[in-house]
């Protein structure tokens, strides 16, 4: 069978492993080098306000499509926009439009994406902070720490993947989570919110006694947010949280998983009684995932980050002293809707119907009796999961794609769930591109102290500098070679 998320390419290696678990165990050495190389991120560092705190959302692999499809999906449910659009409407946010290539690549993945905000430089595809030179200058959050204030990240995807791991972590390769989870409880991180509970090992998190580690939405809510000085590890999955349509349509999941918007107003209440303020990545993890599956219930992945960023906007209401950033690390899948008239529009209604995710119908399917692995059972599933009824022609198209069989002139797009979004697309009006990541430029809001200084062209370097000069902070510090 040819579904199941696509993989990130293998990472590239060029230092070995053990010279950066040095730097795990905080042998960070003072450098002589520049805050950061970058010249152009220099250029930016002008006057402007400063900012006390820095929420970075991240909605990753947030083509412009997703956020414009999950505008037009919140107007027909809501008779209102996205929040990220009433923002950009309400005159009171900088527009950027941002380049995302990498050190080795047009097309980003998520580690070197947010390297280049943790570190303002450009690293190959899946190394985390760690140059193609060999160079691991300090995380940002690390820097923020050392100034004294607190620094966190909240994912619906595990907190060991790479976006959040970008902000604090050194390492060649993203997919060495273990060692990811280690770093983070080593150089104290406040808190984690997220998945993860297969990653950031028990063991290690027991030998951190002032660590409080949470697992349940329950256990997070009746946590008073600034009653544990120590650090807080919230992981409410062993991997990646559930899709959102999974957990909206899944009481147990929604028992056990909290949301985006919930962990976020928790992480905001608890860094804010930091005297000297805070920094907070907030990623929208699993849109990049609905994006990679060709998946239409990624409008409701960008709806929950959408939320998560309300709770933020209110946060900075009436105060001047938070930089807010709602941005994306790269573009994905390209979705668009080609509907017109009428027609168009009750097609893309359909999409309010979506009841479950692709990933939900995969492991319902693997889960049945071999003898009952049939397209008819398959065809079966995607009616609970859409609603939609499947015609005998589709269901040939599908039992082609359920034997590995090219079913797309465009091969790419014979891989993962292309062939079931392709055909659902008939249905919804939502078709996508690839399954993969895209180069597209993508979409950047900001407001607060420092956002000033944010061009209307930009690359994801640039981002770095406006929030170092934002926040203050002293020169990185780097370790030996
Ligand atoms: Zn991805």
């Amino acid at each position: 069978m040819t579904s199941g998320p696509a993989s990130h390419p293998e990472p590239i290696d060029h230092v070995s492993r053990r010279g950066f678990l040095a730097v795990g165990a905080g042998a960070l050495l003072a450098s002589q080098g520049a805050a950061f190389r970058s010249a152009r991120a220099a250029d930016l560092a002008g006057a402007g306000g400063r900012a006390k705190n820095v929420i970075v959302l991240v909605s990753d692999g947030m083509s412009v499509g997703t956020l414009t499809l999950t505008d037009q999906f919140l107007l027909d449910r809501f008779d209102r926009r996205s929040h990220w659009t009433g923002w950009l409407a309400s005159g009171g946010a900088r527009r950027s439009l941002v380049a995302t290539e990498s050190a080795n690549s047009l097309v980003t993945d998520s580690a070197a994406a947010a390297s280049c905000w943790s570190i303002g430089q450009r690293v190959d595809n899946g190394a985390l902070n760690v140059t193609p030179a060999g160079a691991g200058p300090e995380p940002l959050w690390a820097r923020v720490r050392r100034a004294g204030r607190a620094a966190g990240v909240v994912t619906t995807t595990r907190v060991t993947h790479a976006t959040p791991a970008a902000f604090i972590v050194n390492h060649p390769s993203r997919s060495d989570e273990s060692e990811i989870g280690a770093q983070m409880l080593e150089r104290g991180l406040d808190l984690a919110l997220g998945g993860g509970a297969m990653t950031v090992s028990a063991k290690a998190l027991a030998s951190r006694p002032d660590v409080r580690a949470l697992s349940s939405r329950d256990e997070l809510l009746a946590l008073r947010p600034g009653a544990h000085a120590g650090p807080v590890f919230g992981l409410f999955a062993d991997q990646h949280l559930s899709f959102e349509v999974d957990r909206m349509h899944d009481g147990a999941i929604g028992r056990r998983e909290p949301t985006l918007a919930e962990m976020s107003r928790w992480a905001i209440e608890h860094l804010s009684r930091r005297a000297e303020g805070f920094a907070l990545l907030i990623e929208g993890g699993r849109v990049d995932h609905a994006a990679h599956n060709n998946d239409a219930s990624i409008l409701f992945e960008q709806w929950a980050f959408d939320e998560a960023l309300r709770v933020a906007l209110d946060f900075a209401a009436g105060r001047d002293d938070t930089l807010i950033v709602a941005t994306t690390d790269h573009g994905n899948a390209n979705p668009g809707f080609s509907g017109s008239g009428r027609y168009g529009r009750s097609a893309f209604a359909r999409t309010q119907g979506l009841r479950r995710s692709f990933e939900w119908l995969t492991d319902r399917h693997r889960s049945l009796p071999a003898g009952e692995r049939t397209p008819e059972s398959f065809a079966a599933l995607v009616t609970e999961a859409t609603g939609l009824v499947i015609e005998n022609d589709e269901r040939a198209i599908l039992a082609r794609w359920l034997a590995g069989e090219r079913v797309d002139p465009f091969a790419e797009r014979s891989r993962s769930y292309c062939p079931l979004g392709s055909l659902l697309a008939n249905r919804h009006g939502v078709a996508f591109l690839t399954p993969h990541h895209t180069s597209d430029h993508v979409e950047l809001a900001a407001s607060g102290p420092g956002s000033e200084r944010i061009p209307s062209f930009s690359h994801l370097t640039d981002l770095h500098g406006v929030m170092i000069r934002a926040m203050g902070l002293e020169p990185a510090l780097t370790h030996a070679r």
